[in-house]
């Protein structure tokens, strides 16, 4: 017999909206901090972390890119200690399979040398600038003129972290309920009213955590229109099982100072998978794991942005070489080669896809950092780019006070 599904309360303390790992380690730390308050997280889809929690790179940041001082310096240092920590509790895999970042030639070491000052700026443990010829005593297949290499940087099935959060909730009295849509989180006497599938719920507050669709609900709740949220799919090919031993652990570009990716790179996941990628395609579908996936709403919402425009006018040369690596196989080889020149075209077979929900500001700004934002009772989690996943337990920390505020500050 099928379970029957849950009853949806018409009341509660709180309401969290999606059922990534932002949402339920934000319901996780309200629990935490009011055992026996009532806290119930809507999700739409069938299962927690069905979107960006379930599709990336499940690399655990140490810290070393971020502007010293950010919020993602700060949150990522933390949160990647603290994951590291619970998953040894809870019994999740967690290895730290150490990272390099790899220098190909001249024009690259001032890039390295802004990441070592970085890195060390944000205390990343462990962190050291490799020579050459050091290089393969780390990844005996890469090489590069020079690289740093981060020992704590590991990996995680972020899906796994994100269903431990979620039993975490259901023990401390709270309730995740998926396969229930939100339509609306409305200001309603004191407190908010949620429209969802099956009705109504009023709270005394609710924290929208809705990923790709984080700006719609802003915008219903009455909150700016900037930033939007644009649609860009990472695509990884994998390498096959007998050729695996080319990668140890991860092997990372110096990436582009001015995107917010890091390029293109190799991850031996927890499961011991070799990818490579994500390229970052922008495409017609919030949801478009599929290339051929084109949904009417998001294309309108990506073509009516002035940003995505200015965006493109400043960003089209990238945006043409993604295309080209999407649209060709042997391209993104070719690319990839360059650090492991023993990977050959018949070594990699395709693999998985991710969107992420990139912010992109009025003005074309590609929007780095975690944003969040207030209508009266109601948090918005509108920017909540990688390391997210690696930083949930400390930014729930943060969203949790910014929840506490008094409802009139913004
Ligand atoms: C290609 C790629 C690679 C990445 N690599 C890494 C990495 O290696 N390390 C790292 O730390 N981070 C990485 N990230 C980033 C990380 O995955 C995200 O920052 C993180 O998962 C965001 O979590 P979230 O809960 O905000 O969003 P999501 O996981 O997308 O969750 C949002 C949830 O809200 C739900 N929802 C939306 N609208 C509604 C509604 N109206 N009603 C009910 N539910 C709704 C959705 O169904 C979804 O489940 C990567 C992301 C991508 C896409």
């Amino acid at each position: 017999m099928d379970t029957p599904p849950p009853r949806i309360p018409e009341r509660a303390d709180a309401v969290v909206v999606g059922a990534g790992i932002v949402g339920l380690s934000v319901a996780r730390e309200m629990l935490l901090r009011r055992p026996g308050s009532s806290v119930v997280v809507l999700e739409r889809e069938p299962d927690v972390g069905f979107h960006q929690t379930g599709h990336n790179s499940g690399v655990i940041h140490a810290g070393i890119y971020y502007k010293p001082g950010s919020l993602k310096a700060t949150l990522s240092r933390q949160g990647a200690d603290e994951l590291y920590e619970y998953c040894d509790a809870k019994g999740i895999p967690a290895r730290r399979a150490g990272k390099l970042i790899v220098a190909l030639d001249e024009s690259e070491l001032p890039g390295l040398d802004e990441l070592e000052r970085r890195g060390l700026a944000n205390q990343v443990p462990g962190l050291r600038r490799v020579r050459a010829d050091e290089i393969g005593e780390i990844e005996p297949h890469v090489q590069g003129i020079a690289a740093l290499h981060s020992p704590q940087t590991g990996v995680v099935n972020f899906q796994a972290v994100a269903r431990a959060f979620a039993d975490d909730v259901a023990q401390s009295g709270g309730q995740v309920i998926t396969g229930c849509e939100v339509g609306k989180v409305q200001d309603d006497n004191g407190g908010v009213v949620v429209r969802h599938a099956a009705g109504e719920l009023r709270a005394g507050s609710a924290v929208v955590c809705a990923g790709a669709w984080s700006d719609r609900q802003a915008v219903r709740a009455g909150d700016d229109e900037d930033p939007r949220i644009l649609p860009f799919r990472g695509a990884w090919l994998k390498i096959r099982a007998d050729r695996r031993d080319l990668v140890r652990g991860m092997i990372y570009p110096v990436p582009d100072p001015g995107l917010p990716f890091l390029g293109v790179h190799f991850t031996r996941g927890i499961d011991d998978e070799v990818l490579i990628g994500p390229t970052a395609l922008l495409v017609g579908a919030r949801d478009a794991y599929d290339l051929g996936t084109v949904r009417r709403r998001d294309v309108r919402s990506t073509l009516s942005w002035p940003g995505t425009y200015r965006m493109a006018r400043r960003w089209w040369r990238t945006g043409a070489r993604e295309m080209h690596h999407a649209a060709r196989r042997p391209a993104m080889v070719t690319d990839a080669a360059r650090y492991v020149p023993d990977l050959r075209l018949e070594d990699v077979e395709v693999g998985p896809s991710g969107v992420r929900a990139q912010a992109v500001g009025r003005d074309g700004a590609l929007i780095d950092d975690f944003v969040v934002s207030r209508t009266h009772h109601t948090l918005h989690v509108r920017n909540a780019p990688s390391p997210a996943a690696t930083s949930a337990l400390a930014l729930a920390r943060l969203i949790a006070d910014r929840a506490e505020e008094p409802s009139d500050r913004r």
